[in-house]
């Protein structure tokens, strides 16, 4: 067999944490376990039918040939009018790139922008894919542990202790992948008013979450506009819509920003499919009921779980403002044992024991840059929930050494 030989971009690349817990969760199923699976970060909703119909229309309609690679003109304007309309702000078309999701966003932008060395601040927990394209775009992660003390959030202090003059970028996610955390507009004035000291520190404000809110949801470009000439805004309808399978995302930033991110995908998806973006206009210009119904669903779940959580002794848990996870402490179980006689010395014996004893997955909060958590994906039926609960807190209790 001829030997790979990988270039050093790929080889940096590592099997994703929550890949792993999948993997491993999966191999207990096919042992017939009935394990419940709380990793992933996708809705149990399904995609609305006239978002659907709309993409078969347009299939049938002959809506198949290449489209323009920063995105249909269609799609951009109904872009222009959904952050008109929630986050308010109205960007010009030009300032609009659509992508194979807010992930090819994000790699657009560094891929485009990041020189070997130059500093990307990762306020920590973080979404982990962010740390993944930053190495392969041979940038340099600048973690700022933004504990539970903090509600998860960077402080304006740490934001400026980590400003060196090689950082190209700050990376915000609000609301947040793993924590849920959520950025109040102050937050960010105060965030703004740092980086405002700093002109060649441009931002990132990752939204997609933003119809997943359960307190006022303030956008980064609302809150500083005066910087939108270096705010990159990153929204998609994976999680609002429940489309995550149609890969389709959008950037919204300066205009030369967004040629140069343009130019990357050209060479490498040449654009998001026409389909995804016939179904994404009819998602953003279609009836918007199911976005409120939705968040009060993840909200009743919300509810559910952190009181089920912070009933365990051992674990804390904040009540996230947004998104559909929740990020625990479980600090207090290290130091227990197992009836096998093992020792919990971190997060990720304390997952790897609740699947091994409880058949529940859950992900270690080192794979998102703060340990001592973990996250757990409330995304899942309210019966799966109660169950996944009452397992977690059974497992737990058979630990000794309280
Ligand atoms: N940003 C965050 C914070 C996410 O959690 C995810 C999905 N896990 C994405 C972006 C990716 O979204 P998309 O499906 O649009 O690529």
């Amino acid at each position: 067999m001829a030997e790979l030989i990988r270039s050093d971009r790929a080889a940096s690349l590592q099997l994703s944490e929550i890949v792993k817990i999948s993997e491993a969760a999966r191999a207990r199923q096919a042992e017939g376990h009935p394990v419940l699976t709380f990793g992933t970060g996708e809705p149990d909703f399904k995609t609305p039918e006239n978002v659907i119909a709309a993409a078969h229309k347009a299939a049938l309609a002959g809506d198949t040939g290449y489209p323009p690679t920063a995105g249909k003109p269609a799609l951009r304007e109904a872009i222009a009018m959904d952050a008109e309309r929630f986050c308010g702000f109205r960007p010009e078309i030009a300032e609009i790139m659509v992508s194979t999701g807010a992930k090819q966003v994000i790699h657009n932008a560094f891929a485009a922008t990041v020189n070997p060395g130059d500093e990307v601040i990762m306020p920590a927990p973080y979404w982990t894919s962010y740390a993944d394209i930053v190495d392969f775009c041979q940038g340099e992660m600048v973690t700022v542990p933004c504990g539970a003390d903090q509600g998860f959030r960077l402080t304006p202090d740490a934001l400026e202790a980590a400003i060196t003059d090689k950082t190209r970028w700050l990376m915000l996610n609000t609301p947040g992948n793993p924590s849920g955390a959520m950025y109040s507009g102050e937050d960010l004035e105060a965030l703004a008013e740092v980086l405002r000291k700093h002109p060649q520190v441009w931002v990132i404000a990752d939204e997609i979450y933003m119809h997943i809110t359960y307190a006022p949801f303030t956008s980064f470009r609302k809150a500083a506009p005066d910087l939108a000439d270096r705010t990159l805004i990153v929204n998609g309808v994976s999680k609002s819509y429940a489309m995550t399978g149609w890969r389709l995302g959008w950037g919204i930033g300066p205009v030369e920003l967004i040629k140069a991110m343009t130019a990357i995908q050209g060479q490498c998806t040449s654009g998001a499919s026409s389909i995804s973006q016939a179904a994404a206009l009819e998602a953003l210009t279609g009836p918007q009921n199911l976005l409120a119904e939705r968040c009060d669903a993840f909200r009743a779940r919300r509810d559910m779980v952190v009181d089920a959580l912070n009933a365990v002794d051992g674990i804390t848990c904040e009540v996230p403002g947004g998104a559909f996870y929740v990020y625990p402490n479980c600090e207090g179980l290290f130091g227990r044992t197992t009836s096998g006689g093992k020792l919990i010395e971190n997060d990720a014996d304390v997952c790897e024991y609740i699947l091994n004893e409880g058949n529940v997955a859950l992900v270690p909060g080192r794979a998102f840059g703060l340990p001592g958590h973990f996250r757990l994906s409330y995304a899942y039926s309210d019966a799966d929930l109660t169950e996944g609960c009452a397992r977690i807190a059974r497992a737990v209790n058979e630990l000794k050494g309280a």
